[in-house]
């Protein structure tokens, strides 16, 4: 890595010093500003160098209300070892052995920590982590269902937490429902939070010590009530359930007081004791604690805080028969705990009252001795699905879907089986950020982190999904021949693989356009625009191998559907050659060998509901069912490399349980991501789940195919229902423009004016074949920045503006620059990190991520991006931001860092 930076230097340094730390996790805190460069960065080290994956929550306000409450900033660097890795825990650095957080706000001096926590105190903080967790978060479940992607959240960040201010993480069952919980959701949490933390901890578990219940505190939860009591704080009260709803008053009228809560402290003690003794039927009594009838806030209303319930327990058996009410035993549990600041979603804050209530009197008991923080933050929505347990229960139960891990699920378990690798969801999870706002985010946007993460860690194969026989009349007999290809375009380190070619070969039916067939016949006996694939007596590239012309269609005596096609090959035109004389066959598509192909299932999943917002207009979610969400193509054909994969994957699994089917993953070129399914035996016995298409799909015409697909990058005119708006709401204008990742590929002069230049860029757009399209993008850059220093420069391009005429030659893209008001002539194009892919959309940092418009042509969409384009600055630090209607400023993110310039500061960028 060039330019490494002091933090940097000092992480080399502390990989050197530890071990080999599997895995670090880096926080790079730009102390001049304090919050100008917050990144998680994934350190690997491989050797010595280590390089950088991932990406990290922005600074948010409960970020910053921990940073306050401890004096510790998020900065310096955490390191997510655990003890296997980095030795003695408790003598760390300092000698401290690890000492109980009393969850009271810690100031710095007491943790001997650096006011500024700035970067040259990395090492000791990193020292105080290892002997005091000043941060230690929950993630709390309740054992009554599987867990979803609204989980995901709530453990995303509540590890994240801990890791970002040198913390831990407890895991706790919040068991005190008898009724509705169960052994085997247990089970499935446990292994849906190891699974999303996968890779970013060692040893067993990601959570600190063992896994908490609440109900093991039952005798605490218990002796907090009987003090209460004693302190005139609780009564029981013996109103029926309907009596006690009626004196609780409304939202706009006060409660009025139950005729028992007068009861004398010993009464409520003998009561409350006979409740616990059996000696009191359900519904009989109840205990509630003594706050105000009159408050504003129903919760304060003397909230219950024990009931009878003659069930037994999972954990307890029939120990009790009074279980207490979660808003009673969650603070306790948090404060026994030592939680510093317990982070939950909004609909608990108007309960926050009653939570500091229970703290404040229980603390004089000694009974707890921390002061946990609640903080609320919104809850993940996420478009086209449903999250809530009860809905998902009933779509199990009722049979809708194949059971809680049916991939079309948006339960963790589901998620897992389809193939969404649990980094993708944490990117996701990041992505979408942390704020009290309400959000309805699209669907697309998981998918876009799917693909991001399985485009980098999926090695590429060949399958056909349709098939539709070739047969090379001009080939020799039986004869095979092996071509040698990569595993990935652009890891070497996969190495590579063997693709058989023959004289039978096997093309996707869609790769090729009947048109003197029925499918000719139903579009008006015309080829399809801009098709570039096979059409009788026309030829087509069949890639890595030959180009290929067809000769004759052989159809289906009855259907008169094509069956084969016969085909000559051309032996001079072998892995990629263009014989001279020859015109350059543009179409080039994908193909399996006949004889050594793998038949195989692929399972195609659609989107569950039909509408954005499942039940919303119809009244009933079921009634929004996608009916087509699952499609099951049996006899797909696979290279038979894949096969040998499968085999070793499967025996991989019989050794190691924590390996699951789907984590063998293809990305079949040209069609999308597919994940091997739990079902699959053997080689003979092969089922795929397809986990993502390659391209944004959903909302295309259905009649276009799966190598139809829109392309990344460009709207094509033809703007995506689905996924324009993805928050609910009003779209801000900063998301509506596409901000994406190109690179120059070729800069030279434009023909009729001096000022400018006429560039060849690559926007990540690929084109039907599944070929890579450039844009000509036309750029007032002449005599200002020298062509040789353009060729081949990541930057930064509008793509989706209306396509524009300059000097007679249509720009499609506009690239940003920075340009120094003062001096106009110095101008500068934005930097992006080499390794992040062309075609990527900037992240506008505190923004969620949405779809952008597919053209911002209309009169509006004209407005809001001249008010963008005017509020986009390089800042003093040189990076890209777009500033606010409040004057905040929001730096554009790459999923490697953020967009700079190379020199200028404080400049605007055009
Ligand atoms: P559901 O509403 O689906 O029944 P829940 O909130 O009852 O879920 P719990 O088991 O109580 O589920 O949740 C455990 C933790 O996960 C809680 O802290 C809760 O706030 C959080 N959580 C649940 N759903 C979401 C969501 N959609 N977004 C963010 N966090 C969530
Ligand atoms: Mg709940």
């Amino acid at each position: 890595m060039t330019n490494v930076s002091p933090i940097w230097r000092l992480a080399g340094s502390a990989i050197a010093h530890w071990w080999r730390l599997a895995a670090i996790f880096l926080l790079v805190w730009d102390d001049a500003s304090n919050i100008l460069f917050q990144q998680q960065h994934q350190i690997k080290s491989n050797g010595g160098t280590p390089f950088v994956t991932g990406f990290a929550y922005a600074p948010n306000f409960i970020t910053k209300i921990i940073q306050e409450d401890t004096g510790i900033s998020p900065s310096s660097f955490v390191a997510v070892a655990t003890a296997s890795t980095i030795e003695p825990v408790d003598t760390a650095i300092n000698g401290n052995s690890k000492i109980q957080n009393n969850g009271l706000s810690q100031t710095p001096s007491q943790l001997n920590m650096s006011e500024e926590g700035d970067t040259n105190t990395a090492a000791t903080d990193v020292a105080n982590t290892l002997s005091i967790p000043p941060v230690v978060t929950r993630f709390p479940p309740e054992p009554n269902g599987y867990l979803h992607l609204g989980h995901a959240k709530a453990i995303s960040f509540n590890f994240a937490v801990a890791r970002m201010f040198h913390g831990t993480c407890n895991m706790r069952m919040d068991d005190t429902n008898p009724s509705k919980e169960d052994e085997e959701y247990v089970e499935s949490i446990l292994e849906d939070v190891k699974w999303i933390q996968s890779g970013l901890y060692d040893g067993d578990a990601p959570w600190d010590g063992p896994v908490r219940k609440t109900s093991s505190y039952f005798d605490v939860i218990y002796q907090c009530a009987e003090a209460l009591i004693q302190q005139g704080d609780a009564y029981v009260d013996s109103l029926s359930a309907e009596e006690m709803r009626e004196y609780r008053g409304t939202l706009t009228e006060p409660g009025r007081d139950s005729p028992y809560r007068t009861r004398s402290v010993q009464e409520n003690m003998e009561l409350f004791r006979k409740m616990k003794n059996r000696e009191c039927k359900e519904g009989e009594h109840v205990l509630r604690a003594k706050i105000d009838m009159a408050s504003p806030n129903i919760n304060m209303r003397d909230p219950t805080l024990y009931r009878i319930k003659h069930e037994s327990h999972q954990e307890t058996g029939d120990e009790w028969c009074i279980y207490p009410m979660y808003d009673f035993s969650h603070p306790i549990s948090d404060a026994l705990e030592g939680i510093t600041h317990s982070l939950c979603t909004l609909e608990f804050e108007d309960h926050r009252p009653f939570y500091d209530w229970t703290i404040e009197k229980l603390l004089p008991t000694g009974l707890i001795q921390a002061r946990p923080r609640q903080i609320e933050f919104s809850r993940l929505n996420i478009q086209s699905t449903v999250l809530s347990k009860r809905k998902l229960i009933q779509l199990v139960e009722q049979g809708y879907v194949n059971g809680w891990d049916d991939p079309r699920m948006p339960t963790l378990s589901g998620m897992r089986r389809r193939g969404v690798p649990p980094a993708a969801l944490r990117l996701f999870c990041e992505r979408v950020g942390i704020s009290k706002a309400d959000s309805n985010i699209a669907f697309s946007a998981l998918e876009d982190c799917v693909r991001l993460e399985m485009d980098e860690t999926s090695r590429r194969a060949f399958c056909v999904l349709k098939p539709l026989k070739v047969t090379l009349t001009n080939w020799n007999g039986d004869e095979l021949e092996n071509f040698e290809v990569p595993c990935h375009p652009k890891m070497e380190e996969m190495g590579n693989r063997i693709i058989p070619f023959g004289k039978e070969v096997y093309i996707e039916r869609s790769d090729f356009f009947d048109l003197n067939g029925p499918e000719g016949e139903a579009n008006g006996g015309q080829v399809p625009n801009g098709y570039k694939r096979l059409l009788e007596g026309k030829t087509v590239r069949l890639r890595y191998a030959y180009v290929i012309q067809c000769d004759e269609v052989i159809r289906d005596p009855e259907t008169k559907e094509p069956i084969e096609l016969q085909c000559t090959y051309m032996p001079d035109t072998r892995s990629g050659h263009t014989p001279e004389g020859m015109e350059r066959v543009k179409g080039i598509i994908h193909w399996v060998e006949g004889s050594s192909a793998v038949r195989c299932t692929v399972n195609q999943y659609d989107r569950l509901f039909l509408v954005e917002e499942p039940g919303k207009e119809s009244g009933d979610y079921l009634k929004d069912l996608n009916p087509g969400s699952l499609e099951v193509l049996k006899d797909v054909l696979v290279e038979p490399s894949v096969a040998t994969d499968v085999e070793n994957h499967l025996k991989k699994m019989k050794n190691d349980p924590s390996v699951y089917p789907s984590s063998l993953a293809y990305q079949f070129e040209r069609s999308g991501y597919f994940a091997i399914d739990k079902d699959s035996t053997g080689k003979d016995n092969i089922a795929f789940n397809r986990v993502v298409t390659l391209r944004d799909t959903w909302g295309a015409k259905p009649d276009e195919g799966d190598n139809k697909q829109r392309n990344r990058g460009q709207g094509d005119g033809e703007p995506n229902k689905n996924s324009q708006n993805t928050a609910v709401g009003p779209v801000e204008d900063v998301c509506r423009v596409a901000f994406r990742v190109a690179t120059i590929v070729e800069a030279g002069p434009h023909p009729e004016a001096d000022s400018l230049l006429v560039c060849k860029v690559d926007c990540g757009d690929v084109s039907e074949d599944g070929s890579p399209e450039q844009r000509t993008v036309v750029a007032g850059l002449a005599g200002k920045i020298p062509i040789e220093k353009l060729v081949g420069r990541k930057v930064v391009a509008v793509t989706n503006l209306k396509p524009a005429k300059m000097r007679g030659i249509e720009s499609t893209a506009m690239l940003l620059a920075a340009s120094d008001e003062k001096e106009e002539e110095v101008v500068e194009l934005l930097n992006v990190p080499e390794s992040v892919p062309n075609g990527e959309l900037l992240n506008v940092e505190g923004k969620n991520p949405s779809e952008p418009d597919a053209i911002m042509k209309s009169k509006g969409a004209l407005k809001a991006f001249d008010r963008v384009k005017a509020s986009l600055r390089a800042n003093e630090n040189g990076e890209a931001v777009w500033i606010d209607d409040q004057g905040t400023s929001h730096r554009l993110q790459s999923s490697a860092g953020p967009v700079t310039t190379e020199s200028l500061k404080d400049v605007v960028i055009q």
